[in-house]
């Protein structure tokens, strides 16, 4: 399975790995990758349903998932459950198809959080496993940019690229990507920033 990551454009920046990490002196599994985007628009990494869209925030209830707050999962075929966690708002219902790139929702703080971000988990047979392999990245600390789906296959988020480190606004790379050749204007200067 080959997953995109779960941002609509710029860049994902891992914020803590998926493996035993040790909060408050007390060593425990950290069973996904957490992830902050640029853009706060969370899309859909692959194709499959949603198979369960809810709220998790109450331990008393026993339930194991309580620290999620809102939370997605996507389903795939290939018998994959897809966590999203913490998210600001869902966007869709449980049973519904989704393609890669549908958005989902909006990256947030709700549940046992300290700071806006996604909790990526991926369980196979109940088990959870590192998502890092089938999201392309290395899982450690670091910043990843958004490849897009467009009809000419996946392409690089350059125009997010660029906005991002030259701290340009919305308004400006609507203007820009009137240009006739956008995407090339974009993929050029990025290239010159590096
Ligand atoms: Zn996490």
């Amino acid at each position: 399975m080959k997953l995109n990551l779960p941002y609509r454009s710029g860049t994902v920046r891992v914020s803590s790995a998926y493996g035993t990490r040790t909060l408050n002196g007390v060593p425990e599994l950290h069973k996904g990758v957490d992830l902050v985007g640029s853009d706060k628009t969370i899309v859909a990494p692959c194709d499959g349903w949603i198979g369960l869209a809810g709220f998790a925030n109450d331990a008393a209830s026993g339930g194991k998932t309580h620290e999620w707050g809102n939370y997605i999962r996507i389903e795939t075929e290939e018998g994959y459950k897809i966590y999203l966690c913490h998210l600001e708002s869902v966007s869709v219902r449980e049973r519904q198809k989704v393609k890669a790139g549908d958005v989902l929702g909006r990256e947030g703080s709700t549940g046992k959080s300290t700071g806006n971000h996604c909790h990526f988990e991926i369980r196979k047979d109940g088990k959870s496993t590192d998502p890092t392999p089938f999201l392309g990245i290395a899982n450690r600390i670091g910043s990843y940019p958004v490849t897009v789906q467009t009809s000419t296959g996946k392409n690089t988020d350059y125009a997010g690229l660029v906005c991002e480190k030259a701290g340009l606004e919305a308004q400006t790379k609507a203007y820009l990507d009137k240009y006739k050749y956008a995407s090339d204007l974009w993929r050029k200067l990025w290239e010159a920033m590096q």
